[in-house]
């Protein structure tokens, strides 16, 4: 436990990639830093534990890969097409996936500041290296990448929590777990300290500049429901139980303007019966994200969904609220013999609702909750609307559609007719909300009369501004990390002035 008798220039609420990105850079400009962790020390990182560490940054070839990943072999640079993801590319992304609502001054920053950011982080001591288990197929003998999310933290999100929880100790960072700040001091000049929580008692901890990197508000169930709308209280959380919203709530409660898609969040299809928050031990592969080579089914036996629309990183993020508006909250991903060996590991998993079957009579008995003779016919539909005609690559968004159905299927429409047929139960999984605060490009928070808050800064999930409807998978985590450097960049100085 921290001494409280210290005086610190800034204190951090939150123990995620937000925070301790923000702690690092604020400890660099030499201010002391203490952490509040409100999880106790084993359940320790938020969200950014759970995930696979995926970021999405700028790179123009494989030479920057290569100033991210300096132990990248000769034999893998040969064996794979990385393309680029130029800040254009990122900026189209950015505007195509939130309807050009994204904030542009956030979001040119997160763009124009996800590589330096990420080599900052290399340089903390973070490793990185490519997705190849998920972001590219071998193709006539070589990977190519899809998608524009190429790099992941070593270790994936346990690897890069515990990377930065190094770097924080090897820079004298004071962490203080079983932490729940309360409240924010504050007054007519600002913020000047925060009301937390520690060993069973409450106590004021004074600091001159408050960083608050505590999640959105996913894992509160009535807020869900106030903000997201009816039905929003029956998702599962893909992740921690301790994002109930607290530092949006404290910060609102001095004056802070709510900012962003209040009503939206990140949402996908996770197993049926996974438990109601994330678990440790499973992380991420309760997701089942292959889905864009099945066809995917309701509690009536119909398709509800183009499966194929984009790369997958380009609408998981909003098909869980599709799945979520399903009677029952729930969809069966059905796929064939042809497409299994393209299933990600998630699929492989022992907790997984599952059914197989040799012949699709027997599928359809085996799929509970499902109008068995519907789905019978919804498969034979499909199967008769497939284009023969157009060759099936998963590394393209190839074109081989469906015609003349109500709902097509864009890309990847294979014939579901070969067994073993196999076929995957979901429901709603809920990973982060995309309401939140407003900030300034110092990651300074803005009142409600447009003004500055001296003395508080924000950065992480609960930075409203940057995702509406939708999100390009990646992005999270490298906002975080933007982000939180550019607050703990700001908060340390103004801290010490
Ligand atoms: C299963 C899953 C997989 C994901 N995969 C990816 C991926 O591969 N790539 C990607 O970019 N994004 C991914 N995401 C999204 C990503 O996790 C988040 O966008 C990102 O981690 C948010 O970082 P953060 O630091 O803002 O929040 P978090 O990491 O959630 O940290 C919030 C912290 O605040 C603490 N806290 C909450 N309330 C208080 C309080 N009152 N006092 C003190 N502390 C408090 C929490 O304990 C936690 O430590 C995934 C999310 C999930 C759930």
């Amino acid at each position: 436990m921290p001494d409280l008798n210290d005086r610190y220039d800034v204190i951090v609420i939150g123990g995620g990639n937000a925070a301790l990105c923000a702690a690092l850079s604020a400890r660099e400009s030499g201010a002391s830093v203490l952490v509040l962790e409100r999880a106790p020390e084993a359940g320790r990182g938020g969200n950014s534990r759970f995930t696979a560490g995926a970021m999405r940054v700028v790179y123009d070839g494989v030479a920057d890969i290569r100033r991210l990943i300096p132990d990248l072999t000769d034999d893998e640079v040969a064996n794979t097409d990385f393309g680029t993801y130029t800040s254009d590319q990122f900026f189209d992304d950015m505007g195509r996936i939130t309807q050009y609502r994204a904030n542009p001054d956030l979001c040119e920053l997160l763009v124009t500041r996800s590589r330096d950011t990420l080599l900052w982080m290399r340089d903390k001591g973070i490793r990185f290296h490519p997705i190849y288990g998920r972001q590219a197929f071998k193709v006539d003998g070589k990977f190519k990448f899809w998608g524009g999310l190429t790099v992941e933290a070593w270790g994936g999100g346990p690897g890069l929590v515990d990377g930065l929880h190094q770097a924080a100790a090897g820079l004298g960072i004071s962490i203080a777990y079983d932490a729940p700040a309360r409240a924010l001091l504050h007054d007519d000049r600002g913020v000047h300290g925060v009301r937390a929580r520690l060993a069973g008692k409450t106590v004021d901890i004074k600091a001159k500049s408050v960083v608050i990197a505590s999640g959105g508000f996913e894992s509160n169930a009535a807020w869900r429901t106030r903000y997201l709308g009816p039905g929003w209280d029956l998702a599962k959380v893909r992740g921690t139980s301790f994002n109930t919203g607290d530092g949006i709530r404290m910060a609102l409660d001095v004056g802070a303007q709510p900012y962003g898609n209040w009503s939206g969040c990140h949402a996908v299809g996770w197993d049926r019966n996974a438990p109601e928050f994330g678990d440790l031990d499973v992380g991420d592969a309760f997701q089942k994200h292959s889905y864009p080579f099945s066809i995917m089914v309701n509690a009536r036996g119909e398709r509800f969904v183009d499966e194929g629309a984009d790369f997958r990183n380009y609408t998981y993020a909003k098909y869980g609220r599709v799945i979520l508006e399903q009677p029952q909250q729930f969809a069966w991903q059905v796929f064939d013999a042809k497409v299994l060996h393209l299933l990600r590991g998630e699929y492989r998993i022992k907790r997984v609702t599952k059914a197989r079957a040799d012949t699709l009579d027997e599928l359809a008995a085996k799929l509970d909750d499902v109008d068995k003779e519907q789905f019978l016919k919804t498969v034979a539909a499909y199967n008769a609307a497939v284009r023969q005609d157009v060759a099936f690559n998963p590394n393209v968004k190839d074109g081989k559609c469906t015609v003349g159905l109500a709902l097509p299927k864009s890309n990847w429409a294979n014939t579901i007719d070969q067994p073993p047929f196999e076929a995957y139960a979901v429901t709603c999984g809920i990973t982060f909300t995309f309401g939140g605060l407003r900030i300034d490009t110092s990651a300074r928070v803005i009142d409600t009369e447009g003004q500055v808050i001296p003395g508080l800064f924000a950065a992480g999930e609960l930075v409203g501004g940057l995702f509406y409807f939708n999100y390009p998978g990646g992005t999270g985590l490298t906002s975080g990390s933007v982000f939180g450097r550019i607050a703990g960049a700001s908060a340390g100085p103004a801290a010490r002035a």
